[in-house]
């Protein structure tokens, strides 16, 4: 049935709130449950991002397996990773996308100095990171303990299996708020509907517009060519063979939920052989997320430029390695893009508010990032694979 379906169901929403919010001035009053949503799904990302990373590293199995595919995947992805946020940069100051919040107070930038962020990514006090709710140094955390819990052995067994379990908790708790997003994005609509009309709605239409060239851009030029390059194989070909993967990661909009499709896949019909991809594909749907990062790096500059900003350099740099961490933080589930967002929004000094300006649409862009995390993902195994095949070279 179509309208259980939560894309439809927000969509849906999202037609009600603005109804609701050009006829009822007063339900401007109701703002506070936006603000529980947003809230809701600010409480779940330290500890999911934490256990998110330290379980895919605690769980690469044998130190060689570590050696060989870890590393090499984690560069792979990086680089993929970056090259998609400087596709979604540069298009956006090209093209400044913007909806100007007349009311809103425009607040600072407030960035932190590239020197800060060094020193911030070093934890003083792990408890502390967590309270102050400082996500560069808890993703840190993450890495470095469950590298370690990797080199511990036997006795670092019931850690993994421990924050494996809270992780599962945590994604079925993100889940569950997840489901709230059609109320969640009535009660942000509405209110910015009653206020400010429809214009900055109307105005989204230049934003979707960016995330979606710099989406298509990505994954019908950069990751082709790399294809090509690297692992001289026809892009076109092998989207064919696996196009199934991709296509389902639209509906579903979780990279987690289409694994083993993409594992079916890339080993049946895109030649991956079983070891490689067995390894690289589970990885990739956590931490090698190109369309969440590229989609978080236009967000947070185009909320910049909505409040009257003018980010520089500095703040786009600041952008390029939070939207860089935010996506490998990101789980591999529907929405998950957004709540890692607040990591780089505060990067800036960007209120959380701004989100509710861009949750209207979040849920359609979802499925289309969604589509390029996967489709990287597939592309990253190929070019691995080959690699790493005796021939490859
Ligand atoms: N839904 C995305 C995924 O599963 C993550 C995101 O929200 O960007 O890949």
């Amino acid at each position: 049935m179509w309208w259980k379906r939560i894309e439809n169901q927000t969509l849906l929403a999202i037609f009600l709130a603005i109804l609701f919010g050009l006829i009822f001035p007063e339900v401007k009053t109701f703002e506070v449950l936006g603000q529980i949503f947003l809230r809701l799904l600010k409480m779940v990302v330290l500890p999911l991002v934490f256990t998110s990373v330290f379980v895919s590293l605690a769980g690469m199995g044998t130190l060689r397996a570590f050696e060989r595919l870890g590393f090499l995947s984690l560069i792979y992805y990086l680089f993929t990773t970056a090259l998609a946020v400087i596709t979604g940069l540069v298009l956006v100051h090209l093209l400044h996308p913007a909806a100007y919040l007349s009311s809103l107070a425009a607040p600072k930038l407030n960035p932190l100095s590239l020197q800060d962020l060094l020193l911030e990514l070093f934890p003083e006090n792990m408890v502390r990171s967590f309270a102050e709710d400082r996500i560069i140094p808890v993703l840190f955390l993450g890495l470095v303990l469950g590298g370690a819990c990797l080199h511990t052995g036997e006795k670092g067994e019931p850690l993994k299996v421990l924050l494996e379990s809270l992780n599962e908790t945590l994604l079925t708790l993100t889940r569950g708020i997840i489901r709230l997003t059609p109320v969640g994005v009535f009660f942000l609509v509405a209110p910015l509907v009653a206020r400010e009309g429809l214009q900055p709605l109307l105005d989204l239409g230049h934003y979707v517009a960016t995330v979606i060239l710099g989406l298509s851009l990505h994954a019908l030029f950069t990751l082709p060519l790399l294809l090509r390059l690297l692992a001289r194989v026809s892009p076109w070909r092998y989207f064919l063979a696996v196009r199934e993967a991709p296509f389902l990661a639209f509906s579903t909009a979780s990279s987690s939920a289409t694994l083993p499709v993409t594992l079916e896949v890339a080993e049946e019909r895109g030649g991956v052989r079983r070891e490689v991809a067995g390894f690289v594909l589970p990885l990739g749907a956590t931490v090698n997320m190109d369309g969440t990062a590229l989609y978080e790096a236009v967000a947070a500059m185009f909320m910049a430029f909505s409040y009257g900003l003018t980010p520089g350099i500095k703040e786009s740099l600041l952008v390029f390695l939070t939207a860089v961490l935010a996506s490998v933080g990101a789980a591999g589930i529907p929405g998950a893009g957004l709540v890692t967002m607040t990591l780089v929004l505060q990067s800036i000094g960007l209120p959380l508010e701004g989100l509710g300006l861009i949750l209207a649409v979040d849920r359609f862009l979802d499925m289309l990032r969604t589509s390029v995390n996967v489709w990287g993902d597939l592309v990253g195994a190929k070019i691995i694979d080959r690699a790493l095949s005796p021939q490859g070279g």
